[in-house]
Formats: structure tokens, sequence, C-alpha cells
């Protein structure tokens, strides 16, 4: 018998922690698994390296912050025949040692891990998430620069819903192969380009700077949500940007998404891919779409955003969606008021 878990353990979360970089991994943590794994002959693998093995426990570790404290998310497939014993002692272990305010080589190590991830939070903007007292409701208190989250009157994502049909020109994309870096910035995985691709939207050329995913989507089409949604972020050279929005259903294992996932880094870090990565891959064929204006959906939530959201979702294995949920379980804001904004969508 097999089942998923999904465990969280948090051992001591002291106060200090929240100002620091979220999701940063004290390297003790993967030292002291790797111990397990040679102890046990437990088959450890990375849910994105290894999405079809079966019948091992798989775990990813997020560790956070702290002098103090560690916070420990594991997921993972155990075969409970075999492996249940392995699972209750690592937990009970991790959880023994968070609580022992796990050294102090871990925190040098996590300054380390904080110096190498490319964030976009990483200046001295105030810690967001996605859930608590600095989940998207709190958004606007947190900071004054993130006042737009509360007040704005152009926030995204929306409800894709009651979309007026007009001839809207079809979006020329001009993305070309890059040797991607994958980044896991604490908040999501972002694939950083080469800034050479383009995209012509309403008239005006962008550079696609990055792109990333959500679980679930963001933008809802009439109220409903797909497992998935990845965002193209694109910049004009007047500093607004442009932003193309895909979804994933559940369905065939994508084999573009695959090239990704297997060089995510589980914990906050990059990884520079070694071979070419050809974006245009993860287009749906039919490029029908939702138009509307928009904002950043991450604060500061600027409204700077022109959105263009397909209508053909692409597909994903459930292995692929559970792989990305294994990270970030809840990387979505919920949807905002349209207020007085119109959504268009191709004839
Ligand atoms: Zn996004």
């Amino acid at each position: 018998m097999s089942f998923r878990a999904l465990a969280l353990w948090r051992s001591g979360y002291a106060e200090d922690c929240k100002s620091l970089h979220p999701g940063s991994i004290p390297g003790g943590a993967s030292s002291f698994f790797l111990m397990i794994y040679k102890a046990g002959q437990a088959a450890i693998y990375s849910p994105f390296n290894n999405l079809q093995a079966p019948n091992v426990l798989s775990f990813a570790l997020i560790a956070t912050c702290g002098n103090y404290a560690l916070s420990i998310r594991a997921i993972g497939e155990i075969n409970m025949q075999h492996n249940y014993k392995l699972v209750l002692l690592t937990s009970i272990a991790l959880s023994l040692i968070g609580n022992a305010g796990f050294a102090r080589d871990g925190m040098e190590k996590h300054h380390k891990a904080e110096a190498k991830a490319e964030s976009h939070d990483r200046t001295a903007a105030p810690h967001w998430s996605y859930n608590g007292h600095d989940g998207p409701e709190n958004w606007g208190t947190l900071s004054p620069a993130y006042g737009a989250c509360a007040s704005g009157t152009q926030q995204s994502p929306i409800d894709l819903m009651a979309a007026r049909l007009a001839p809207l020109p079809a979006i020329s994309i001009n993305w070309k192969g890059f040797v991607p870096t994958v980044v896991n910035n604490g908040h999501t995985i972002q694939v950083n380009s080469d800034k050479k691709g383009t995209m012509v939207l309403d008239g005006k050329t962008y550079t696609l700077l990055q792109f990333h995913f959500h679980h679930n989507s963001e933008h809802t089409v009439n109220g409903r949500h797909y497992p998935l949604e990845a965002h193209f972020v694109h910049q004009a050279e007047d500093g607004s940007l442009g932003v193309l929005g895909v979804f994933f259903k559940e369905g065939q294992a994508n084999p573009a998404l695959q090239k990704i996932w297997n060089i995510a880094p589980l914990d906050p870090g990059q990884m520079k891919a070694k071979k070419k990565f050809k974006p245009g891959a993860l287009l749906p064929r039919d490029r029908g779409y939702f138009r509307y204006e928009g904002s950043l959906t991450t604060p500061p939530c600027s409204e700077v955003v022109s959105w263009a959201v397909f209508d053909q979702p692409l597909e994903a294995s459930r292995a692929q969606i559970d792989a990305f949920a294994g990270l970030y379980a809840d990387n979505y804001r919920p949807v905002q008021n349209t207020n007085r904004r119109f959504i268009l969508h191709t004839q």
C-alpha cells in the first residue's frame, strides 16, 4: 500500500525568522538527510527528477531560517510496508534537530544559500507569503510600497468571465531557444531568459524576461481554477509589462515542462541548464486569448501589466502537478474585483 503524504513540521518558528529570506535551507538538513539515505538504504529522490519512481520515499525539504528554528516540509510517496519506520524515524529526528536549533554551520550555509538565491525580493522589501498574517489578504498593509495590493482598482488575477468578443489581432511571439537559468526564489520556480525573445501586443514590443508557475492557476475561467498556470513576463522599453498566461490541465506528461522540473532546485537557489530550451514549446497551438489591463499578482501589485491569457490549456501529468505542489502548494493570489474593466476575448 502506498499513499501520498504531505507533512509539515514547524519547530519553534521564531519571530526573527520572518525577516529572513523565506525558504532558505540550512545545508545541514540536506546532509543529515543524505546520512539517513545512506544508513537506511531507502531510495530518497527528488520528486522533480524521478516522477515515475514507484514505491519509494520521495521527499522535498524546505527549511526556513534561523538560529533557533528550522521548518521542514516533507512530501512524498511512501511505501508503507517497507518504509514507514524510516519515515517515522526521519520525521522525529528532523523535528528534534529543528527544536535543538540546528547549529551554526547550518546558519552559515543558510547565508550562502541566501546570497546565491536570485530573488526579486532579496532587497529590504518586507516578507510576504501566500497564507497567514503576511498572506494575500494583508499584503497591502505589510508595507507602504505594497499599498496597491489593497487600494488598487485594476488588480490581478481576475475571473475571466463575461468577456466581450472582439477582433483582437494575433499576438506576435518571437521567442528563440536559450540556455535558461532555473531559479527557486522562495515563491515559485522561475526560468530566467537571455532577454532576446520578444512579443508584440497591441502594437507594442516587449522583451521576455522570465517565466514562472503558479499552483493553482491564478486566473480562473468562469470561476474554475486550472491546476497550473505559467506566466511569461515581458517588459517594454517604457518599463511597462506584458504578461502571457498559459493554463495547464491534468493529462499527458508535458515534456517541455519536464525539462524545467528536472533541474528546478528544491531549495532556494538556481541552476543553469546545460542545453537550450525552447519556450515556444509551452505555448498552446490555438492562440485564442483573453485580454485585460491589470497588475502584478505579487507585492507590490503594481498596475502596470497588460495581460493576455490563452484560452486553450496545455496538459501536464498528475505527477508533474504534484511535483510542483510539493514545493509550492498554494502560490496563487485569489481573484480580485474586475471593477469597471472590460475583459476582451478573441472572436
Ligand atoms: Zn505569476
